[in-house]
């Protein structure tokens, strides 16, 4: 697998529109910035070989070192990735109430891992003025802060990459299909660096379809209502086909199909819709409001998992028979959408230029 350097970064994520804004190239060189939403290098560097290139999720990707790294296996390609056991579930009676997003699973979660020494920090994403706010979290009293969904790409993987420099040895993360996938490579150390000091992690994935650019975002925000008044997002499941936004005196409802003009073309390619690169992953019940759908994948999830449920965090209903089926239909609905638009791409760079220079760049989405 051949990696490259900055130049090539540019040339075959960034100049396609591909770049997903996960952060992964941020902090590790002073060459890369993360900027209201954006993620653009400063100035010219002409390493030919970089982590940038190498940590990047859209660059070429060998999925056996991920699931190395994660299940001590190779790669085996299921419909919803590796994993144990699915529940419904939310927050227990014990865990401290807030506005979560739906069931409070990953707050929760989160909190008591760091509770249980299980983590000494945890990277979470908040915002400020609707622009993702990434931060590195030691108190877990301070963790409630960050509930609730931001559907903005967010450079969240900058903050990993400084949670390690800062010297934390026990990380815990919340994120997107994309920034799991770059902490996977990342953690994998593929420029064998000598003095990389392979943090422990804990993992918490989130679903996702898609997420918005930042700034067309605030701009179809701002369009529709004054920013600073909105309290709360939300999908709610299908059919409904919205975005509904909710102020202190109203929900406004936005068509999906205005939302998706808005999502990075990287997104496209993406095809892994229940994150399967982490130790959970969480997203919502569809059907059963205030629910989460838990996907259990390590033995490191289940255990935190188990001693939340029997000390009364984590509440947890069988997840049902036909929720597993509509599931796996929606995860191999994006695993084919992903794929079928990757060919499309590759095809396209073959004919633009044989494919030569930027063709490599998208099998890291397979
Ligand atoms: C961009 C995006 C798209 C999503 N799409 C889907 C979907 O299609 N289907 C589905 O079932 N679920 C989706 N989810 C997940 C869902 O919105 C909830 O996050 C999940 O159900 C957990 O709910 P909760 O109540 O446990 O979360 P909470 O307890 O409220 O915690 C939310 C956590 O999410 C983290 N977070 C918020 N925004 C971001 C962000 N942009 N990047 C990284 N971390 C973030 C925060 O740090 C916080 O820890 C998406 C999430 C995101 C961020």
């Amino acid at each position: 697998m051949k990696i490259s350097g900055s130049n090539e970064l540019l040339e075959q994520i960034q100049n396609n529109n591909l770049c997903v804004g996960c952060g992964a190239c941020v902090g590790i060189c002073p060459y890369f910035k993360a900027h209201k939403g954006k993620v653009a290098m400063t100035f010219s560097c002409d390493r030919t070989e970089g982590r940038c290139y190498a940590h990047c999720p859209g660059t070429e990707t060998d999925y056996d070192v991920l699931a190395n790294e994660l299940f001590n296996k190779p790669y085996e390609e299921k419909p919803i990735g590796n994993y144990i056991k699915i529940y419904g579930a939310k927050a227990g009676e014990k865990a401290v109430n807030g506005s979560f997003q739906n069931g409070g699973t990953v707050t929760t979660l989160m909190k008591f891992a760091m509770e249980k020494g299980l983590i000494d920090s945890a990277v979470l994403t908040d915002s400020i003025d609707m622009i993702p706010d990434p931060q590195i979290v030691t108190k877990s009293d301070e963790i409630g802060n960050f509930s609730s969904t931001k559907y903005m790409a967010s450079p969240t993987v900058s903050k990993f990459n400084e949670a390690i420099k800062m010297g934390h040895k026990k990380i815990g993360v919340v994120g997107t299909p994309c920034q799991m996938k770059a902490i996977g490579k990342i953690k994998s150390n593929p420029l064998d660096r000598e003095e990389f000091k392979k943090p422990e992690t804990f993992l918490i994935g989130l679903f996702c379809t898609w997420a918005v650019d930042t700034k067309n975002f605030i701009k179809l925000l701002e369009s529709k209502t004054d920013i600073s008044k909105i309290k709360s997002m939300d999908i709610p499941p299908p059919p409904a086909e919205v975005f509904i936004l909710k102020t202190e005196t109203e929900a406004i409802e936005i068509p999906l199909d205005d939302i998706r003009k808005i999502v990075p073309e990287g997104c496209s390619l993406c095809p892994d819709m229940t994150c399967e690169w982490a130790d959970i992953s969480v997203g919502a019940f569809e059907g059963r409001s205030g629910w989460n759908t838990l996907i259990v994948r390590t033995k490191k999830g289940e255990e935190l998992i188990n001693s939340a449920i029997s000390e009364g965090y984590l509440t947890v209903e069988e997840f049902p028979d036909e929720n597993v089926t509509h599931l796996t239909k929606g995860s191999v609905g994006k695993k084919k959408r992903g794929l079928a638009k990757r060919e499309e791409l590759m095809k396209s760079m073959d004919q633009n230029d044989n494919g030569s220079a930027t063709a490599p760049s998208v099998v890291g989405f397979r």
